[in-house]
């Protein structure tokens, strides 16, 4: 066995790129050496299957964290920062986001509005500054941007802001005079630190536009926004290989206080239509009484998932709001079972496979192997349903299992952590 494992390593060393072919040959070659020594196929299976979710999991990780950022701004120490990308990213809201976030730690944020260009950005910046009571600066339209930008910031480093935030303006007449300006504000400004504000549903075309902002400014980080959306942010992997930039934030919604500190994990398990597994356990923890925390937790680690485990995810569904930001974290449950803007029909439809399952007389051992026809007609009978209706329960079982059989194959430790908590 050490031999085959040693060979297998070789080759992977000594191939220029990993690709699908390298990697099941590898897999098949541990594999053969795992049955001569005696070790069960169904087992094999189960590894090989593992390894590749591991792999890919591994893979994506390290894809979003192509190094340190480029610079971190210390508190007391003034540093100026350009927030860039085009309109409607979430720029202006991401801006307050980020000094807010450092307000509440005792920073002294200040905030910069260079956009003289689009009528009402003046005032959406100022009406977020006052909300969150952050120092503002700009000016009304017709002014000259890269002057404002300048005024801005020499004023607050006189008053001893530490950080000073420019938003730039993100949309002009032409792309070409958009990308001239943003590189004066950045040349006449000197900032120590530019991020690029991207919204996760722009997907594919993430990365052609992070690459001609870095060719035009520094880009140092990433801010992802909308991540409270469906999109998964597969777009995020383009802007960050585009920008050779980590992520540092996520934006969860339009609310100041709804930014995350970025963190890895959950983010690939979501991107693998995982769901954000901790995420949701955070939420369990808020709505499930303390004392019968301990059991859930057991449970769902251990992965077991039987009707009564899915008939308890259920009730603490139910109890959670705002529902769909709930269901956008919860494994297997984001598209198939509650498409988008459909979040009614979605929670009728929990309500229904619920007062299916309360007719069942023992949820624990109701296992979907067992039931047959008279069963199912028992159910639909004892419920007021449809066979056809209890069908469907038992496929979106079926399917959940198998979702939350591959999370608890990816041992994230993060869930660990949280479980133990
Ligand atoms: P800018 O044009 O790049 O400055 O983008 P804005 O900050 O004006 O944001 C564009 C729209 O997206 C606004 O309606 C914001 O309220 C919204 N928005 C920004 N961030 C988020 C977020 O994290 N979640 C959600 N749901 N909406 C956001
Ligand atoms: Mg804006």
């Amino acid at each position: 066995l050490g031999g085959s494992i040693s060979r297998v390593i070789q080759r992977m060393s000594n191939a220029t790129i990993i690709n699908d072919n390298v990697f099941d040959e590898c897999l098949n070659e541990i594999a053969r050496a795992l049955i001569q020594a005696d070790v069960g196929i169904d087992l094999i299976r189960h590894m090989q299957a593992n390894i590749r979710n591991i792999a890919i999991f591994d893979e994506l990780c390290k894809m979003l964290n192509p190094g340190k950022p480029s610079f971190t701004p210390k508190r007391g120490k003034t540093s100026v920062v350009i927030i860039v990308n085009l309109q409607g990213s979430g720029k202006t809201t991401s801006c307050t986001k980020y000094a807010h976030y450092h307000q509440k730690k005792g920073w002294k944020p200040a905030l910069v509005c260079p956009d003289t260009f689009r009528a009402g950005a003046f005032d959406q910046l100022k009406q977020n500054a006052a909300k969150t009571k952050i120092p503002f600066y700009g000016r009304s339209m017709e002014s000259d941007p890269v002057k404002v930008a300048v005024e801005g910031v020499e004023m607050f480093k006189k008053e001893n802001c530490d950080l000073i935030i420019v938003d730039t303006s993100g949309r002009h007449k032409q792309q070409a005079a958009l990308f001239e300006e943003m590189r004066q504000v950045s040349e006449a400004t000197k900032p120590d630190l530019v991020i690029f504000v991207m919204d996760s549903s722009i997907g594919q075309a993430a990365f052609d536009q992070a690459q001609a902002f870095k060719q035009s400014v520094a880009v140092g980080v990433v801010i992802v926004t909308k991540m409270d959306g469906h999109a998964k942010g597969g777009g995020t992997l383009s802007a960050v290989a585009a920008t050779k930039s980590p992520i540092i934030f996520i934006g969860t919604r339009e609310h100041m206080d709804e930014f995350e500190v970025f963190d890895v994990k959950p983010f690939v398990s979501r991107l693998l239509g995982m769901g954000d597994l901790s995420g949701f356990i955070d939420k369990i923890h808020e709505v499930v009484p303390m004392d019968q925390q301990p059991e859930l937790a057991q449970k769902l680690l251990e992965g077991s998932f039987t009707l009564r485990i899915m008939y308890e995810q259920f009730q603490n569904i139910l109890k959670i709001s705002p529902f769909g930001q709930v269901c956008a974290m919860l494994p297997g449950f984001t598209d198939e079972l509650m498409p988008k803007g459909r979040e009614k029909e979605s929670q009728t439809k929990i309500k229904r496979h619920m007062t299916m399952m309360d007719s069942m007389t023992n949820k624990g051992n109701s296992s979907p192997k067992l039931m047959n026809e008279s069963r199912m007609m028992l159910i639909a009978r004892g419920s007021g349903h449809h066979i056809r209706e209890v069908m469907e329960l038992l496929e979106e079982y079926k399917r959940l299992a198998r979702v939350w059989s591959k999370v608890k194959s990816l041992k994230i430790p993060a869930l660990s952590r949280n479980m133990s908590k």
